[in-house]
């Protein structure tokens, strides 16, 4: 049972199932003096009238309890019949529960209650466990866990619950011993022995992940990597002929670092963070041109198909005078053609190639392929990043793009094995995007807006949210858009494309190149486009509902706007109810384009996991850190981590020993094994 509700199958995930808080119960109240505005009360008293109402679904159990001052009744609208056969006529209990006011008269719904033997002490403060309800329902409830766990620790001692931190550390930091901080979360006998509890093990899990990520990051760089050791023909004469604009500082400082990484016979792994629309493209295409130089292979791997696409127009456009070629491999590229690369690719012949995740199969070998460029990395798991490395004996150069700003905390935990490059700076002679919040009231002003823009031979985006659980409404309310759209847009005038995730892949890259083509007006879709889609005549983006939209999901729709020379637009078209808190998540949008702010304010309110899909990778999965409110710790525990690799990489000092176990033990439970 336990096993089921809560994972609890062993006495040491009994010692690992924190109380979330605890409750103060040294209080015994009269029953004649509960005063009905308190929450919580603990009473003793005898207990009578047991007795069963109702039938059926309805059945609840209904007892009296009783002391020299007066009386209370105890109800249990589930597992009546168990607590029926449990509970004891004229015995003498201890019960504590939530105080309900029902008519004027107060009682108490599931209480925890418990025969008074001689030797029951009032339980003083409390850990309160997460139980769930089919537990409750058999009589498991808080206070049993609290007796289990307070009986696991009569029975063990600090020899059962091995430190594994070393000495040094844990004087060094002032952090308390594992079985005392265990000992402690679970019955503190001060607020103060509490903290100084969770503090430990808070450390000790951030500590543990900064370790992982520490040593997966000394294997790269332990890892000799291809030699670029000059920058040739094609890079010079792409970049005094062929460039169309100037680069920006940040593009050539970026370029620098790559250059620099990939100088050094180490492989490169390297993050390039840059906001949409600051020019990574470019960038990666100069570091691979660098990559032919040094007489090797590149490639540039996108999310989807369609940015693939897109990839190959512009960069077969860039190098068309230079007489470079490149083609296009994907999962739709089949038969004679498909072949014919796999043998260029294999034979050295093609030199560049731009595709989606079908480079990553097998069957696809390259001569020599010396940088891998991904794109749009949220979209790829560090799993496929290993299986680029893999591709080869010695693995390519690694350049990861991502245009969703992470929060330095995020990034340590998540990046932490990459070295991160920045292009903060955008291209000169952009326009901001001017962001405006109107309610529902106001559709029919947007709309007209919308069309006035359209009229000037603009293009326009309609994004609706749609969510995996309620994925069915939201198509319904899609569908209803696509409807009402098409009331505002006449449809001898104006012409309509629609993409969402229901579509067979096919329509889907019909529908969006119509829109790309130009040959359409407006796009109505789902977060489908919300990634690297560049079509620089759409000047304006709609966002319906967007109190259901993340703020960095916004920021990247928001991106696909303003990438031609008009003026752009993107509003949030909000229902008539939104909450105070939406209203203030939307005006943060409004009033800043600035994506680290941004993905940092989302970071605070929505946690990381719901953020970059991380939930179920074990990389963020911390029981009681949190790497917003922790970021202190976190920065400690990474430098901790940091010197400790300094002067014991392998970690084979006797007195590592145990935190080597550790980490094995944890890289089996979490994905890091499949890592490295
Ligand atoms: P992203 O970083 O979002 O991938 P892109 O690489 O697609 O951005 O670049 C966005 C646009 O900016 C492209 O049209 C590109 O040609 C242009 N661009 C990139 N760098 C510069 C620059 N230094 N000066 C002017 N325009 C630039
Ligand atoms: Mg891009």
């Amino acid at each position: 049972m336990l096993r089921k509700e809560l994972e609890i199958s062993t006495f040491e995930d009994l010692l690992y199932h924190y109380p979330y808080r605890y409750s103060d119960r040294s209080q015994i109240t009269r029953i004649g003096f509960i005063d009905p505005r308190t929450e919580y009360v603990q009473l003793i008293g005898t207990l009578i009238n047991i007795t069963e109402e109702g039938a059926g679904r309805k059945k609840r159990l209904i007892a009296t309890l009783y002391d020299d001052t007066g009386r209370i009744e105890l109800l249990w609208f589930q597992g009546a019949q168990w607590m029926k056969r449990s509970l004891r006529e004229q015995g003498r209990y201890l019960v504590y529960g939530k105080l309900s006011v029902f008519g004027g008269v107060v009682n108490i719904a599931h209480p925890e209650i418990e025969l008074l033997g001689s030797e029951t002490a009032v339980p003083g403060r409390q850990p309160v466990y997460s139980t769930t309800e089919k537990l409750k329902a058999k009589g498991i409830t808080n206070r049993s866990f609290a007796k289990l766990t307070q009986a696991l620790f009569e029975k063990i001692n600090v020899g059962d619950v091995p430190e594994f931190l070393p000495a040094t550390i844990l004087n060094h930091y002032r952090l308390c011993g594992r079985y005392q901080a265990l000992k402690w979360l679970h019955f503190p006998d001060t607020e103060e022995h509490e903290q100084v509890a969770r503090h430990r093990m808070k450390w000790e899990e951030l500590f543990i992940s900064q370790l992982m990520i520490g040593r997966l990051r000394l294997q790269h760089t332990a890892q000799p990597g291809w030699h670029f050791s000059k920058v040739g023909d094609n890079f010079n004469t792409f970049f005094k002929e062929h460039l169309p604009f100037a680069l920006t500082n940040a593009q050539k400082r970026v370029l620098k670092e790559i250059r620099h990484d990939t100088g050094t016979g180490k492989q490169m792994n390297r993050l390039l963070q840059g906001d949409v629309g600051s020019g990574k493209t470019i960038v990666a295409l100069m570091s691979m041109l660098l990559a032919l130089d040094n007489g090797f292979q590149a490639c540039i791997m996108a999310p989807t198909e369609i940015l693939a696409q897109q990839h190959l127009f512009s960069i077969a456009e860039l190098l068309e005078a230079m007489g470079i070629s490149v083609r296009l491999l994907t999962g739709n590229v089949k038969g004679k053609v498909r072949k014919e690369i796999l043998q260029e690719l294999a034979d050295g012949t093609l030199r560049l190639v731009v595709g989606t995740h079908a480079l990553l199969e097998d069957n696809v070998q390259f001569q020599n392929l010396g940088l891998a460029v991904i794109d749009e990395q949220h979209r790829f798991g560090v799993g496929q990043r290993a299986r680029l490395w893999s591709k080869n004996t010695t693995p390519p150069h690694v350049l990861v793009m991502t245009a969703t700003p992470i929060p330095r905390t995020l990034a340590m935990t998540m990046y932490g094995d990459l070295d991160v490059s920045v292009i903060d700076e955008l291209p000169p002679g952009r326009q901001e995007i001017k962001t405006f919040f109107r309610k529902d009231s106001h559709r029919a002003k947007v709309m007209q807006f919308i069309r006035e823009e359209v009229d000037k031979g603009r293009q326009a985006y309609i994004v609706y949210p749609l969510i995996e659980e309620s994925e069915k409404m939201d198509y319904e309310s899609l569908m209803a858009g696509y409807e009402q759209v098409k009331v505002w847009f006449d449809e001898n005038r104006y012409r309509i494309a629609m993409v969402h995730g229901k579509q067979e892949s096919g329509e889907r890259e019909r529908n969006m190149q119509r829109f790309v083509k130009g040959e359409a007006n407006v796009l109505v879709a789902t977060t489908v486009i919300e990634v690297g889609v560049n079509v620089p005549n759409a000047s304006v983006m709609l966002i319906e509902s967007p109190e259901r939209f993340g703020l960095s999901q916004m920021h990247q729709l928001r991106g696909r706007v303003g990438r031609g020379a008009e003026q752009s637009y993107c509003i949030l078209l909000a229902g008539s109810k939104i909450s105070d808190e939406s209203f203030r998540r939307l005006q943060i949008m409004v009033s800043t384009n600035n994506g680290f702010e941004i993905a940092e304010e989302d970071l605070k309110m929505r946690g990381p996991g719901d953020m970059y899909g991380t939930k179920q990778s074990g990389l963020l999965k911390f029981k009681l850190a949190d790497i917003v409110l922790d970021s202190g710790v976190l920065e400690e525990t990474r430098l901790a981590a940091q010197q400790l690799l300094t002067y014991d990489p392998t970690l084979s000092m006797p007195e590592h020993q145990p935190l080597r176990y550790m980490l094995s033990q944890q890289g089996q439970k979490s994905q890091w094994g499949k890592i490295s």
